[in-house]
C-alpha cells in the first residue's frame, strides 16, 4: 500500500516524534537502571536472591514500554500497523501516547507538532486496515468554526441547515455530502460529537478540525477508525476556518466504496 500523508492534509511530523520516542526511551532504560540499582543493596540484607527477582521485574516493565515505543517508531517510519492485536493497538493509544505527548509538553516540545504526528500516526494505522466502507456508514464530522460567523442560521449538527449562500465551506461541504450521500454533521464541541456518534454509529468517521480537537476527538472515539484532517485559519483559530475540499474528497475516495452500479450514479442521501 502506498503510504501517503498528504492526502489528508497531514504532515507526518516523524522527525521531532521520533526524537521524542529516542528522549523517552533513553529515559526509561536510566530511569529502570536506577530503580533496580538503588535498592539493591537495601533488598539483599533482606534476602539474597531478592535483588534478581526484583531486577527481573523492574526489566520486564521497561521491556514493555521500549516495545511499544519500538513499535510506535516503526509504525511511524514503515506506514504498517505492527500492532497486530486491537488490544495492543488501543493500550498504545489510549495510553502509551498521550503519555508520550504529556513528556513531550513537560520537556518543551512543539505541541502543535506531536498532535500533528499523533494523528498522522492515528491515519496511518487506519490506511494500513485497508478499510473500504459504504457512504450510508460513513460520518463526516465538521467543527462549528467553518461557518461563516455572521451567517444568520445555526447550522449544528444537520449541514442540510446551510443556505448553499457560499459566503463559507460549508455550502461546498453540503454538496459533496448530498452528492455522496454521507451522513455529515457539524458539531460545537466533543458533547455533541460523541452525542452524533453514538446516534449514527458509523463504522468510519472523517473528522475535521484542528490539531488539538483532532487529536482529543480520535482519542475519545477510540476504538471507532477516524481519519483525521486538519483545517486552516487564516483569521485565526475558531473563526472562519476553512477546508481544502480536495483533501476531503481524496480521502472519501480512499475508504468509501463506490456506489453500486444500478442507481443512477448517486447514492440516497442519508439525513444525519
Ligand atoms: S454557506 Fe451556509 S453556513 Fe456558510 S454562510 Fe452561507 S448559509 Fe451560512
Amino acid at each position: 500500500m502506498v503510504h501517503c500523508p498528504g492526502k489528508t492534509g497531514v504532515g507526518t511530523g516523524k522527525g521531532p516524534f521520533l526524537l521524542l520516542l529516542g528522549v523517552v526511551g533513553t529515559l526509561i532504560a536510566l530511569l529502570a537502571l536506577l530503580v533496580w540499582w538503588v535498592p539493591s543493596f537495601g533488598l539483599a540484607n533482606i534476602h539474597p536472591e531478592l535483588p534478581r527477582w526484583f531486577g527481573l521485574g523492574v526489566l520486564v516493565v521497561a521491556a514493555v514500554l521500549l516495545g511499544g515505543l519500538g513499535l510506535l517508531a516503526l509504525t511511524l517510519l514503515t506506514g504498517r500497523d505492527l500492532f497486530f492485536f486491537p488490544r495492543l493497538r488501543g493500550l498504545a493509544f489510549r495510553y502509551l501516547l498521550p503519555a508520550m505527548i504529556g513528556i513531550g509538553r513537560l520537556l518543551g516540545a512543539d505541541q502543535e507538532a506531536l498532535q500533528r504526528a499523533f494523528i498522522a500516526l492515528n491515519n496511518q494505522l487506519v490506511r494500513a486496515r485497508k478499510l473500504r466502507v459504504p457512504a450510508d456508514k460513513a460520518m463526516i464530522l465538521l467543527p462549528h468554526c467553518l461557518q461563516w460567523f455572521d451567517c444568520a442560521i445555526k447550522v449544528t449538527g444537520d449541514i442540510e441547515k446551510c443556505a448553499r449562500c457560499g459566503r463559507c465551506d460549508l455550502s461546498q461541504l453540503a454538496d459533496l455530502a448530498r452528492q455522496r450521500g454521507i451522513t455529515t454533521a457539524v458539531a460545537t464541541g466533543g458533547t455533541l460529537a460523541r452525542k452524533l456518534l453514538v446516534e449514527k454509529r458509523p463504522r468510519l468517521v472523517l473528522a475535521v478540525a484542528c490539531e488539538r480537537d483532532l487529536a482529543a476527538g480520535i482519542r475519545d472515539a477510540w476504538p471507532l477508525p477516524v481519519i483525521g484532517v486538519f483545517n486552516t485559519r487564516p483569521e485565526g483559530p475558531c473563526f472562519n476556518t476553512r477546508i481544502d475540499l480536495t483533501l476531503v474528497e481524496q480521502a472519501l475516495d480512499e475508504f468509501i466504496l463506490p456506489v453500486a452500479p444500478g442507481n443512477g450514479g448517486h447514492n440516497e442521501v442519508k439525513k444525519p
